[in-house]
């Protein structure tokens, strides 16, 4: 495809929407003779009218220049190397010299070569995912490059491949969770074809490099539509072959094979709670995504009854940290949040809670995550009952969850338990 070259006046996207130290890298690349764009997710966002979450740069510099040109700037990555320039904010804009996809690629980063196998701007563009993401941004003239059809697709609303979606999906099986994430993320459906391919190659994601596998579904729990995405992997079958538990219990819950304290949307309505306060700026950690993620399976097997659950928990965490590649501080922090739920779930919390358990480093934690299940279940009057019993005896100590910072609980209180039946849609182009 040749290369549609949309100037400024043609789109939306101003530099006033730029992160300042991003377009610092971008015109000192320029003016030192280099050819630079912004590129990635954040030009994908900017023609949305989205706040980018980071801001990509794509040059011909190569990472021995940037080197000399950058006081602040280290060389990361073995298979090709990046730049991170740090500024003194704390914030990183990641640069890379273009490239094209290796040859011989494999499994990811299972297949490590020294070599950097610089390319020109169209071969970089085309080692990109979908075309959405395979857009840049010039700093010469502002004008966007497209080499991959992906405004039209922003236009649209699509996810698509770039090339033969059966090839991209092989070579590297976690755009499939990718392209769930931004089709939920982003509200866009995916394209027949690409569809037809993901549905087809969905047992290759069990092959795919576990800590990938892992970062991409954590970024997809936290991209703030975790409870769409969680949807569409079940719905696509892409679950079943990242994470079985989860994916047999959403079945048999289906089936009402689960006890009459379950509820088969209980897990979706937690991991809505979670969008909700991602959308009003809070960041969740991670061990509490995937405490969400377990808490229906040890609920299932009576967290809220066993006198001590510390063995179920861990048995059962174990097993999830082993399929998604938690690591061993993840896992602990998962058991932990889990085990202290019992202290607060209703059959189990009518004396109180020792008095320490209130200074505990995890209890602000343990709590929210108990608030989640409150709010998903439609057990708003136990937490008020917390919330009283809590600053009654504390006066908001630190660690409390009246003191904690950011927003405070929404005003969901009696809503009733929605027992609507689970929406049931795929995200295909018609
Ligand atoms: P987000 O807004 O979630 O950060 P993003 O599009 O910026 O989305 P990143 O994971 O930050 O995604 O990656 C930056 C860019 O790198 C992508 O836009 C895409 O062009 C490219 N990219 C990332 N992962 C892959 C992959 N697995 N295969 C091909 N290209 C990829
Ligand atoms: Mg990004």
């Amino acid at each position: 495809m040749a290369v549609r070259v949309i100037p400024r006046a043609e789109h939306p996207i101003s530099r006033k929407f730029i992160d300042e130290d991003a377009l610092k890298v971008l015109y000192r690349l320029y003016r030192s003779g280099h050819t630079a764009y912004l590129v990635g997710g954040s030009v994908r966002d900017l023609l949305l009218g989205r706040r980018p979450k980071d801001f990509d740069v794509a040059t011909s510099a190569r990472p021995s220049q940037l080197k000399r040109l950058f006081r602040n700037c280290r060389l990361i990555g073995r298979r090709f190397r990046l730049a991170h320039i740090h500024f003194n904010s704390g914030k990183i804009v990641e640069v890379s010299t273009f490239r094209r996809e290796a040859e011989g690629r494999g499994e990811g980063d299972l297949l490590v070569t020294h070599d950097n196998t610089f390319g020109t701007p169209e071969e970089d563009a085309r080692r990109r995912d979908f075309t959405v993401n395979g857009l840049f941004y010039d700093i010469s003239d502002f004008s966007l490059h497209d080499f991959v059809g992906g405004v039209e697709d922003v236009r649209k609303g699509i996810i698509r491949t770039i090339g033969d979606p059966n090839v991209r999906f092989q070579e590297d099986p976690v755009r499939m969770i990718r392209a769930i994430k931004f089709v939920a993320k982003l509200g866009f459906k995916v394209e027949k074809i690409t569809w037809k391919a993901l549905v087809t190659h969905l047992h290759h994601i069990e092959s795919a490099a576990k800590p990938r596998v892992h970062e991409e579904l954590a970024r997809l729990l936290e991209c703030g539509a975790s409870a769409m995405s969680l949807e569409y992997l079940s719905e696509s079958g892409l679950l079943a072959h990242v994470e079985p538990h989860l994916a047999s219990y959403l079945a048999r819950a289906e089936d009402g094979h689960v006890t009459d304290d379950q509820d088969a949307h209980l897990v979706f309505r937690m991991f809505d709670a979670i969008d909700q306060r991602v959308a009003k700026g809070w960041e969740i950690e991670r061990a509490i995504l995937f405490s969400v993620w377990a808490y229906p399976l040890v609920l299932e097997r009576g967290l809220a009854s066993l006198d001590d659950p510390t063995d179920m928990v861990r048995t059962t965490v174990e097993d999830l940290a082993e399929v998604l590649g938690l690591s061993r501080r993840d896992s602990e922090r998962v058991q932990q949040l889990l085990v202290a739920q019992r202290k607060l779930l209703p059959t189990r919390r009518r004396k109180g809670l020792p008095r320490g358990f209130y200074q505990k480093s995890y209890f602000a934690d343990s709590f929210l995550l108990f608030e989640l299940w409150a709010t998903a279940s439609g057990n708003e009057a136990e937490l008020d009952w917390w919330k009283g019993r809590i600053e009654g005896a504390e006066g908001g100590s630190p660690g409390s969850p009246a003191a904690s910072p950011g927003p405070q609980p929404q005003g969901e209180g009696g809503r009733k338990r929605r027992r609507r039946g689970r929406r049931r849609r795929t995200p295909v182009e018609q």
